[in-house]
């Protein structure tokens, strides 16, 4: 009778064992990584993961986000195999892809693969109203946050700045804190400007908009027209008027896209799942984030790509009908 009983019990454990290792083998984990968590690359990446999470029962995701360094980083971590996917600008994806650039050294990331590009991110220079700063050009002898080291705005500063003829000499200082600490930095007088690319609105320029008294420097120059004529990547754009405290005019600047990247390491099947969630879901997705609002799915799946796409994306846009 004893001995029965505990061979049922037994039984019962084992069974309840093998349900449990059967259900974790179904599951899968994805990290994406972001940026600064006051950017839009981590709402990005947080709201992508919100609809992949939400259709688990579909395909046993688990998403998450990270906040990372940017750009650079992403792109890097996702060739080491440490990331999924990730979001990235659209010059870099380029560079990456091409082995140019910054990436010359690495040479080309050919397993580098587009998923879909999201918004735009115009150059935002955000300087202290007593700095006396009105254009790019004003940057010159002052100090200047350029972005922190992995993110993909310290490297198209060096790109814009370098076409303007000017090192990092040319400044008072070249700080490098991360995104998230430099609107306390510019209030508390501790920089003149930061400079950053970014969708709008974003938490940070309202941040630095609401904490203190601040200008958008226009950046447009002879060296700026140039970069934008050569390269598919850049292209003019405008921080509209009256989008953060104090700033009721349209500020004319350049920039480039947010793109959602992976790599042939990242299985069809994954990325086909993570395209469907957010496309399937489209006018839910559009409303995560102020700067989705004007997204159009024609455009996403062109605009500002430059690797090749996903084979996981492109079985998806082809079961829509759109490739
Ligand atoms: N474009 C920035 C970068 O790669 C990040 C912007 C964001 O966090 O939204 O450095």
């Amino acid at each position: 009778m004893h001995f029965k009983k505990t061979l049922a019990v037994s039984a019962a454990v084992i069974g309840l064992t093998f349900a449990v290792g059967t259900a974790e083998a179904a599951q899968k984990f994805i990290t994406i990584g972001t940026g600064g968590v006051t950017g839009v690359y981590y709402p990005t990446g947080q709201s992508i993961c919100r609809l992949v999470n939400k259709t688990r029962k579909e395909h046993g995701i688990r998403c998450s986000a990270e906040s990372t360094g940017g750009s650079v980083y992403n792109i890097n971590t996702i060739r080491a195999g440490e990331l999924d996917m990730g979001v990235a600008q659209s010059d870099w994806q380029y560079h990456a892809y091409n082995g140019t650039s910054k990436f010359e050294d690495q040479g080309p990331f050919k397993e580098l693969r587009a998923v879909f590009s999201v918004h735009a991110e115009p150059v935002s220079i955000v300087a202290r109203k007593d700095s006396g700063i009105k254009t790019v050009d004003d940057l010159v002898g002052k100090r200047v946050n350029i972005g922190n080291p992995g993110s993909g705005t310290e490297a198209t500063w060096n790109v814009m700045w370098g076409a303007m003829g000017k090192t990092n000499d040319d400044l008072k200082l070249a700080a490098q804190m991360k995104s998230s600490e430099t609107p306390s930095a510019l209030c508390d007088n501790k920089i003149d400007a930061f400079f950053w690319l970014v969708g709008n609105p974003s938490a940070l320029n309202k941040e630095a908009a609401t904490t203190c008294d601040v200008v958008f420097a226009h950046t447009d120059n002879a060296a700026i027209a140039k970069l934008v004529a050569d390269n598919p990547f850049y292209r003019y754009a405008t921080i509209p008027g009256g989008m953060y405290n104090g700033n009721p005019d349209d500020i004319t600047t350049f920039g480039v896209g947010a793109t959602f990247v992976s790599s042939t390491k990242a299985a069809d099947d994954t990325v086909y799942y993570v395209v469907k969630a957010v496309f399937d879901n489209f006018d839910q997705f559009k409303k995560l984030h102020p700067a989705f609002g004007h997204l159009k799915e024609s455009e996403m799946i062109k605009d500002a790509l430059s690797a090749p796409i996903h084979g996981g994306a492109m079985k998806y846009y082809k079961e829509r009908g759109w490739m």
